[in-house]
């Protein structure tokens, strides 16, 4: 047998990566995770966890901190549009809070992590040389930018056209409702997620230049809402959103979470479907399932809805979506559903 580090090297010790390597224990692997930074690790994102995101995690012994998410409110300025999730709340859950109970049950369950970035990757027909390590099998779990999907040579080119941006910051007050509230302004897709007692998370999703406190001024609710108040965080963004790979398993590396690909984060996805993804992928290892079929399935309902939205939200479909979730509001409800579960 040749000589080898680890069953499973996880690149990438983000959320993903982090579930990824618990569910890789749980199935009786020997785990090492390579992650450059110093945790708590925090990213932009909305930290809205969808009410699908919480049974995925408490299979693997996680339940972090935050706040309950009714539903979703889609709003401009006249008109108003509310679901309510049918299968129980998601989660606000602010990032560092997910990163550290994920991190603290990955230690539990025997993951060891290593400070370490990904540069290379090299396969042979007994394993996969990264990091200095040896591995029978590589989950590239590094995100958006993943270097793992370029040096297995798995990238796919994106398209220029429809490149969206994300901005997010936490204001330091009194979470005011209990739905993850949309506002769509003409340009810009502004998103309020409470994730903690007295924090409430901020979002402007957009295009190249997107201006994150011209978004919050266009909406006058949220402006005085947001007036004179504390900031918890700087601004941190991310982006371009929409990522490809040519295929999402090539022999002994598998591509998980965006990694994998991405859309764009309009519909409040990415980390439910990565979760999803990390499971498939080490049932792949240990059994007969076939993880890109199981990724096509798992990924369906995000990336048509998603692509959908976002085509139809860069054209001149944009100033109708919310008067027509208003007007069909049980269409609006399937649609939140379908991403929700
Ligand atoms: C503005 C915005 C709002 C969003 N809102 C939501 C939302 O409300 N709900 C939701 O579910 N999703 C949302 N998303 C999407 C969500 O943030 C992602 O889908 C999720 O973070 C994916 O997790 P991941 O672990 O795959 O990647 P990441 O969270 O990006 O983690 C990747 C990890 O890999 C590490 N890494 C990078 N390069 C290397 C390397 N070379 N070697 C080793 N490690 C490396 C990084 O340091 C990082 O820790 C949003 C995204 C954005 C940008």
């Amino acid at each position: 047998m040749s000589y080898r580090d680890a069953d499973v090297i996880v690149a990438g010790g983000g959320p993903v990566g982090l579930a990824a390597a618990i569910e890789a224990r749980l199935a009786g692997l020997s785990v090492i995770v390579v992650e450059p930074r110093e945790g708590p690790v925090d990213k932009a994102c909305g930290e809205g966890l969808m009410p699908g995101a919480l049974p995925l995690l408490a299979r693997l012994g996680v339940d972090p901190d935050g706040m309950p998410l009714a539903g979703v409110s889609y709003r401009d300025g006249a008109r108003r549009v509310d679901h309510l999730f049918e299968t129980g709340p998601g989660r606000g859950v602010r990032r560092t809070a997910l990163h550290s109970a994920l991190a603290a049950r990955a230690v539990e369950a025997g993951v060891t992590v290593l400070e370490r970035r990904v540069e290379s990757v090299e396969q042979d027909a007994t394993g996969v040389s990264t990091a200095d390590l040896r591995g029978s099998w590589l989950l590239g779990c590094d995100g958006l930018h993943s270097t793992v999907r370029s040096a297995a040579g798995m990238a796919r080119g994106a398209p220029e056209r429809l490149r969206r941006y994300g901005i997010r910051r936490h204001a330091e007050m009194e979470p005011w409702g209990d739905l993850v509230e949309v506002y769509w302004t003409p340009r810009a897709e502004v998103y309020i997620t409470p994730v903690a007692p007295r924090l409430v998370g901020v979002a402007v999703l957009g295009p190249a230049g997107t201006d994150f406190d011209a978004a919050i001024a266009s909406v006058p609710e949220l402006a005085r809402r947001l007036d004179g108040v504390t900031w918890a965080t700087a601004r941190r963004g991310a982006g371009p959103f929409r990522q490809r790979a040519r295929r999402v398993r090539d022999g002994r590396v598998l591509l998980i979470g965006d990694a994998s690909g991405y859309v764009d984060a309009i519909t409040g996805e990415g980390l439910r479907l990565g979760f999803d993804h990390a499971r498939a992928a080490v049932a792949s290892l240990v059994g007969d399932v076939d993880y890109e079929r199981e990724w096509r399935r798992v990924s369906r309902d995000f990336r048509s809805l998603t692509s959908g939205l976002v085509t139809a939200a860069s054209g001149p479909l944009r100033a109708g979506i919310v008067p027509l979730a208003a007007r069909a509001p049980r269409l609006f409800g399937a649609i939140v559903e379908r991403l929700a579960r």
